[in-house]
């Protein structure tokens, strides 16, 4: 503590790194690419889950979980699926070590080798479709609507703590459906409600949209996401849903009888959201004094800090404050009173403000005189005096108060940060000099998406759901367009 941060304008990057650090979320562990989730950040992480795990009941799905390992032979089932993550897979070959011969050490036993070789799962369409084999049968045995909290392994090149790392947990919902229609249905009812879950719990505005062929997952139809802006422009890609099709039914032979009697092979979506979300939440709200936190994922809502020469006047202060804290957690409140004698105030102050602790309450010998608390609130910084009898209903506004008002000025950046333009140097000079989202015209076809990614490092973030047609020419080529899509550098 004590150190300032580096100003986000000058190293967006060094700033994040430091904030994650700083705030006790995460760190980078002794294993390549694999962060340690700290108490703090994973205790936000638990309250994201609470929230996205009564959604999904909500919405009728229900919780199992599934294997680590995914036989290769799974893996390679579904064509298009396993070329999508051959190139970034941990494989399991042995099961025991013993020790070397010549002393040097433990060695893997090359008599321990496996027959077949495991995948420590990337994702688990393969090893949950092989199952779902054996739960299907007929049309009342659908839909079957599944989900699954759990860490995967992707085998990244450049981690960033949050951002991408190797090991990440995530939620997987898998879903079987009889009609095509049904698990469309659920692909956009999915996006709508992690939509709805950046949006109301992290304070995120999101662009709901539909995935280009070349960002698609590996072995889906079509790919839902929503897509977020961060303060710096660039983009993040927040969550996906996809409609598979019948693409995993095939692959593992899962059929339905229909009420004709008819055999049917099953339709399918897969839909998942990452602690990724957590570096979203990050760089959508936190400023140069640390992080700032939506109060309705804030482990800590409210701190009360004494400030106090003694213990007499400790005692006199806490006397107060006790029946406080008692009202404001009988309301579902999280409080905090740090009584803690080994640190300063301003030592504390500077703490809170770091970890994002939406409302601060100090007290100290002039407030217990006059009846008052200093509520200070995060996310604009500002103070005010409050009498005691009032300061229940300021904290209670304030949580509301903030939450509004963070949302709204995401909201205000997201809007001023997409640019509409008509041309590819338009496009190289917005994109260089503003970032954020450009709204361009592109022909539709894989080729030109690469030659601009190529050429500027920016891809297309998605096909926004309720954009509008629009007659145009692409940029690039000048073949005609009908939809202009969302252009952004991402993370
Ligand atoms: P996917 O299965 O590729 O559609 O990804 C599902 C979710 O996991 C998406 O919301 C991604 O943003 C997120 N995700 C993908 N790769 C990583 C990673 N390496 N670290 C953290 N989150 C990730």
């Amino acid at each position: 503590m004590g150190k300032k941060l580096t100003k986000r304008k000058d190293d967006y990057s060094k700033w994040y790194n430091e904030l994650v650090v700083g705030a006790d979320l995460a760190e980078n562990s002794g294993v390549r690419g694999c962060m340690v989730i700290k108490p703090y950040g994973f205790a936000i992480w638990e309250k994201m889950q609470a929230a996205l795990d009564k959604m999904f009941k909500d919405t009728g799905h229900e919780n199992a979980y599934f294997p680590l390992f995914i036989p290769k032979s799974y893996l390679s089932k579904e064509a298009s699926h396993v070329e999508g993550f051959a190139k970034e897979c941990a494989v399991v070959t042995h099961y025991r070590l013993k020790n070397a011969d010549d002393g040097s050490g433990i060695i893997v036993d090359p008599d321990a080798k496996l027959e077949e070789e495991l995948i420590v799962r990337p994702t688990s369409e393969t090893i949950i479709w092989d199952t779902y084999r054996r739960w299907i049968q007929s049309y009342r045995d659908l839909p079957l609507l599944i989900n699954q909290w759990a860490n995967v392994v992707r085998w990244e090149m450049r981690t960033r703590l949050f951002l991408r790392t190797a090991e990440f947990l995530w939620q997987e919902g898998h879903t079987a459906h009889a009609t095509k229609e049904e698990a469309i249905e659920e692909a956009e009812q999915m996006m709508n409600v992690y939509a709805e879950f950046a949006e109301k719990h992290m304070a995120m505005p999101v662009i709901r949209g539909l995935k280009t062929e070349t960002e698609r997952f590996a072995g889906a139809v079509e790919t839902y996401c929503i897509e977020a802006l961060m303060q710096d422009g660039k983009a993040l890609q927040a969550g996906t849903s996809h409609f598979l099709g019948q693409n995993f039914a095939k692959a593992f032979d899962v059929k339905f009888a229909n009420k004709e009697g008819k055999q049917e092979y099953v339709w399918a979506t897969s839909w998942g959201v990452s602690t990724r979300l957590m570096g979203a939440l990050i760089m959508s709200h936190s400023d140069d004094n640390g992080l700032v936190l939506p109060p309705k994922l804030a482990p800590i809502q409210v701190v009360i800090v004494p400030i106090y020469k003694g213990l007499e006047q400790l005692d006199a202060i806490s006397e107060k404050v006790g029946p406080l804290v008692k009202e404001l957690r009988a309301k579902g409140i999280s409080v905090k009173y740090d009584d803690r004698d080994t640190q300063k105030p301003g030592f504390k102050f500077n703490e809170y403000e770091l970890k994002g602790v939406p409302v601060r309450l100090a007290i100290g010998q002039r407030d217990l005189a006059n009846g008052t608390y200093e509520v200070a609130r995060r996310d604009t910084l500002q103070k005010e005096i409050v009498p005691m009898d009032k300061v229940v209903e300021k904290i209670e506004f304030l949580l509301e108060d903030i939450q509004k008002n963070i949302y709204q000025k995401a909201l205000d950046f997201k809007a001023s940060h997409i640019t509409e333009v008509n041309s590819y140097d338009e496009f190289k000079t917005v994109l260089e000099e503003k970032g954020g989202f450009i709204s361009a015209h592109w022909d539709g076809t894989p080729e030109t998406e690469n030659r601009i990614k190529e050429e500027t490092k920016a891809t297309i973030r998605c096909i926004p759901i309720d954009g509008k047609n629009e007659a145009g020419t692409c940029m690039v080529t000048g073949k005609t367009s009908n939809k202009r899509v969302l252009f952004a550098k991402a993370y």
